[in-house]
C-alpha cells in the first residue's frame, strides 16, 4: 500500500499536520513510537502564551518580516474551549477539552521577595497552561474521524526520499517493516535522526551547546501573588539558574530548572533543595511529588530549507523549542497544505519554506542577537545583589524580560549600582537596541 502520505510523530505538529492532510482528503497515515500516541513523555511547561511575545525578548523584530506564529483561546464552557491560529484559515482551529489555566504575567522573584514583571498590569492574560495530552488526543480523535490511520507503537528507523517517493523502515513489537509513500512529513522533534539521515542537517553548524531540563510535578503548592501566573525564582547560592514554576494542569503544579549538559550540576538535587532548603521553601510546605519529567535542548541554528523533494521536515527538529507547541501546528497545518499542493504537481516546498522561515523569530539575527547580549542574572550576580537589582527594577517601574530591560538601563544601572552593573555587563558598554538595529540595516 502506497500512502499519499506518511507522517512521523504524534507531537503538536504531527498532530496538526495528519488531521489537515486527511480532512482534504489525502491518503495519511501517522506513525507515533511510544505505545500510546497523543503522550507526552518529553518535558514541556505546556503554555500556550497570547501574542507574538517570545521566549528571551519581547522587542519588536525590524530585520525580518516576521509573522510570528501565535494562536488565540476562544474560552467556552469547562472543557468546551476553541484554538485558532492567528492568520489561519477557520479550519486551523480546533477544539480543546482540557483545562485552560490563565497565566497573569510572568514574575521574577528574588531570595529576599523583591519582584519584577514581564507585563506592566496584573490583569491582562499572558498564555494558558493547556493538558497538551488532551489537546493532542482531540486533533487526533479528528484526523481519524476524517480517515487518518494512527500506528502507534511504530519508531521510524530509517528513511530515504527516492525521488517517487519516500520508503520507511519502521520496527514494532511485531518486528521491522517497510512502509511506501508518495510523501513524508517529518515531525519526531529535537534531536532528529531522520532529518540527519536525509541531509538536511548538513552545513547546520553547532550553536552554543546543549542544556539539560528537569522538571517535578508537585500536587501542592502556595504561589505567593493574587493571580496565577508563570514565575522564576532566582537564588544564585542555590542555583546559578531560574527555578520556575507554573501551574500544570489538571490542577497540579510544575517546578523546573535548566543546566548546560557540559556543567557538573545535578538538577534533581537543584529541586530539592528549591522546595526543602532555599528562601522559597515556605511555598511548598506539604507539598508532594508526583511525577519527574527531563529532557535536552540542542541550541543549534536552525534550517532554512525545511521542505525539499519528497519530504518536509516540521517543528522542533530544524531549530529547537523556539517553535513551542503553537508553532508546531502551524507547522503542521502548513506542511499538509504544501504535501498536498505538490500532489498537485505545484511548488508545495516553495510554499512551506516561505511559511517556515517567516514564522519564528529564530530567522531575524537582530533577536538572536539581542537574547545572547548578556548572561543570565543568577550567573553573574549573589543573592544580596539579586534582591538589589530586583528591587532597583521594582522601585523604578520597570517590567519586562531581562534581555530587554538590562540593555535598555544600562546608563541608570550603571550609574546607580555600578558595581552590579560590572558584573551583569562585563567591562565593556554593550550594545542596546539602537546599535543592533543600525548594524542590521546596515
Ligand atoms: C524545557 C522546555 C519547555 C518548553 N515549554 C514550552 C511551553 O511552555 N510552551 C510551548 O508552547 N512550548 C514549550 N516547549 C516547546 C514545545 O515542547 C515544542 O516546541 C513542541 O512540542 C514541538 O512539537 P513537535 O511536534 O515539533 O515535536 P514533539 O512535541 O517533540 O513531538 C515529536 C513526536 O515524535 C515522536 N517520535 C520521535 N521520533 C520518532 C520516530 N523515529 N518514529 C516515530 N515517532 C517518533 C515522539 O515520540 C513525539 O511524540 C518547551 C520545550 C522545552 C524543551
Amino acid at each position: 500500500m502506497k500512502y499519499d502520505l506518511i507522517i512521523i510523530g504524534a507531537g503538536p505538529g504531527g498532530c496538526m499536520a495528519a488531521r489537515k492532510a486527511a480532512r482534504d482528503g489525502l491518503n495519511v497515515l501517522i506513525i507515533e513510537k511510544l505505545k500510546e500516541a497523543g503522550k507526552v513523555t518529553r518535558f514541556c511547561s505546556r503554555l500556550l502564551r497570547l501574542g507574538d511575545g517570545a521566549f528571551s525578548s519581547d522587542k519588536p523584530i525590524t530585520d525580518v518580516n516576521i509573522h510570528r506564529a501565535t494562536c488565540t483561546i476562544e474560552v467556552g464552557a469547562p472543557g468546551k474551549h476553541i484554538v485558532r491560529l492567528h492568520e489561519f484559515p477557520e479550519d486551523a482551529s480546533f477544539s480543546y477539552a482540557g483545562e485552560l489555566d490563565p497565566c497573569f504575567n510572568e514574575t521574577w522573584v528574588s531570595p529576599g521577595g523583591a519582584q519584577f514583571d514581564r507585563q506592566t498590569t496584573h490583569r491582562t492574560i499572558d498564555g494558558f497552561v493547556v493538558d497538551k495530552e488532551i489537546m493532542l488526543q482531540g486533533l487526533l480523535r479528528d484526523a481519524e474521524e476524517a480517515g487518518c490511520k494512527i500506528q502507534a507503537g511504530t519508531k521510524c528507523l530509517e528513511i530515504e526520499d527516492s525521488g517517487d517517493g519516500v520508503r520507511l523502515k519502521v520496527k514494532t513489537s511485531a518486528g521491522e517493516e517497510t512502509l511506501l509513500a508518495k510523501r513524508a512529513i517529518v515531525a519526531d522533534g529535537s534531536f532528529s535522526s531522520l532529518a540527519k539521515q536525509l541531509g538536511f542537517n548538513e552545513g547546520r553548524g553547532d550553536g552554543p551547546g546543549k542544556l539539560r531540563f528537569m522538571s517535578f510535578i508537585l500536587d501542592r503548592c502556595e504561589l505567593p501573588f493574587r493571580e496565577m501566573r508563570r514565575a522564576r525564582f532566582t537564588q544564585p547560592s542555590v542555583h546559578k539558574g531560574y527555578l520556575n514554576i507554573g501551574p500544570w494542569p489538571p490542577g497540579l503544579w510544575e517546578i523546573s530548572c535548566s543546566a548546560p549538559v557540559a556543567s557538573p550540576v545535578r538538577l534533581p538535587q537543584v529541586l530539592q533543595e528549591f522546595l526543602t532548603n532555599s528562601a522559597f521553601s515556605y511555598l511548598f510546605e506539604g507539598a508532594t511529588i508526583v511525577d519527574r519529567q527531563g529532557c535536552s535542548m540542542d541550541l543549534r541554528p536552525p534550517v532554512r530549507d525545511a521542505a525539499r523533494g519528497n519530504v518536509i521536515c516540521i517543528g522542533d527538529n530544524l531549530a529547537y523549542a523556539e517553535t513551542a507547541i503553537k508553532g508546531a501546528f502551524g507547522c503542521g497545518y502548513k506542511a499538509a497544505e504544501a504535501s498536498a499542493q505538490a500532489l498537485d504537481g505545484k511548488d508545495g516546498n516553495d510554499f512551506y519554506n516561505q511559511y517556515w522561515t517567516h514564522a519564528f523569530n529564530f530567522f531575524s539575527p537582530q533577536y538572536n542577537k539581542r537574547s545572547k547580549r548578556l548572561p543570565p542574572i543568577p550567573v553573574v550576580l549573589n543573592d544580596e545583589e539579586t534582591d538589589t537589582l530586583f528591587g532597583w527594577f521594582a522601585s523604578h517601574g520597570i517590567c519586562g524580560m531581562p534581555a530587554d530591560i538590562l540593555p535598555g538601563n544600562q546608563e541608570e544601572l550603571m550609574a546607580d549600582l555600578p558595581e552590579i552593573a560590572r558584573k551583569v555587563f562585563g567591562e565593556k558598554k554593550i550594545r542596546g537596541d539602537e546599535e543592533l538595529d543600525g548594524e542590521e540595516a546596515a
